[in-house]
């Protein structure tokens, strides 16, 4: 049986999306031919690109607003630098919520003045700051949706006239936001969308052309755009199993429907958490992703007992970031509810052993 998997990335996918990725490894379309052995530029996977990159902003409900969709290469990491290369010519601001907003901050330095608005590393991102300002004369605010490694989650992005770059890997397509106040989003396809490979950027084009470097080719948005995202080759695996997956989520109802189920089981699992003398959740409450909950035993010396029965329940991934230590409970997309049941399951189970 498939186990549970709360895997924070790469992570869980539609089982139906496996199997149809499986088939075409071996029979494409029917074309006795693999997906993984065709021309990039065949038709065959041109349509694949172009759906994926047409789906992905249809639900973002992006179309015809100026907006493109692009399949790179790189992860989310190369756009720490390519979010910087492309837009910031002197200032910019960012937010630092965790571990990958560091790393971006790292990132960007080099290209120019940063002004971090906001810092919650001194309680070791256990919450989102609010309050800050962001400058008028910056060139962008880049800021992270979902901390993947925390557990925290925005949940109202400020307002402001700078253009915004958010780095959305670990909660893009898992509720509605309203995705036009975003002038570039990014996210690695491994957390909730597809295989590890292939990183969908959404820009809007108009922000671009401002900056007087010398970009190179492979970094430069504006060249990935007029080469339809076959610039080079695409990950073409990658780019396949993420159309699969977003063609499955439209067919369930879209990002309204999968909000809904988001917020169950986030729910389900937050009652737990603090319902449970066991156990206690490490976010404040308030900025608590859906995602991704982190939380630890209140007791060190069950975490033996606690780690046997998860792992004979048919969980997987529970283990925390190294960084943050404790569990953490990845509950993208393709999860579904009844697996949070079982871990809920086990956590209460552990409670009736220790009485
Ligand atoms: C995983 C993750 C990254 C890094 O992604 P890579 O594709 O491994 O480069 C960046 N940002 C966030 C929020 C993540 O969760």
């Amino acid at each position: 049986m498939k186990k549970h998997n709360f895997s924070a990335g790469p992570c869980i996918l539609p089982q139906e999306v496996l199997k149809k990725a499986s088939e075409a490894i071996l029979n494409f379309n029917d074309d006795d031919l693999s997906l993984i052995e065709i021309s990039h530029r065949s038709e065959s996977f041109v349509n694949v690109i172009e759906k994926a990159r047409s789906l992905a902003l249809e639900l973002l409900g992006l179309e015809n607003k100026g907006y493109k969709a692009l399949f790179l290469q790189g992860g989310a990491s190369l756009e720490f630098l390519m979010v910087a290369y492309n837009l910031l010519n002197k200032k910019a601001a960012y937010l630092n919520t965790g571990t990958w907003a560091d790393k971006a901050i790292k990132e960007a330095k080099a290209f120019g003045e940063l002004v971090e608005v906001g810092s919650s590393k001194d309680k070791k991102y256990s919450y989102i700051p609010k309050g800050y300002t962001i400058p008028e004369d910056v060139d962008y605010f880049h800021c992270t949706s979902n901390n993947t490694v925390a557990g925290t989650q925005i949940k109202e992005f400020p307002e402001s006239n700078v253009p915004l770059v958010c780095d959305m890997s670990s909660d893009i397509f898992s509720r509605q936001l309203d995705f036009e106040k975003f002038d570039l989003i990014y996210a690695g396809a491994q957390k909730n969308m597809g295989p590890a490979g292939a990183t969908l950027v959404i820009i809007k084009e108009d922000i671009l052309g401002k900056v007087e470097r010398q970009i190179p080719s492979m970094l430069n948005y504006q060249i990935h755009i007029d080469k339809d995202s076959m610039f080079n080759t695409p990950s073409v695996f990658a780019v396949y199993v993420s159309m699969l997956t977003l063609e499955w989520l439209k067919d369930l109802g879209g990002i309204k429907f999968i909000e809904e189920v988001n917020n169950k089981k986030a729910a389900l699992l937050y009652a737990e958490i603090d319902r449970n003398p066991l156990f206690k959740g490490i976010t404040a409450k308030e900025d608590r992703s859906t995602m991704n909950a982190t939380f630890t035993l209140t007791d060190e010396s069950l975490s033996e007992t606690f780690d046997t029965l998860w792992k004979a329940a048919g969980i997987n991934g529970l283990n925390g970031h190294r960084s943050v230590g404790g569990y953490r409970a990845s509950m993208y997309n393709a999860l579904p509810l009844y697996s949070v049941q079982v871990l809920v399951d086990v956590m209460q189970e552990l409670e009736r052993i220790k009485k």
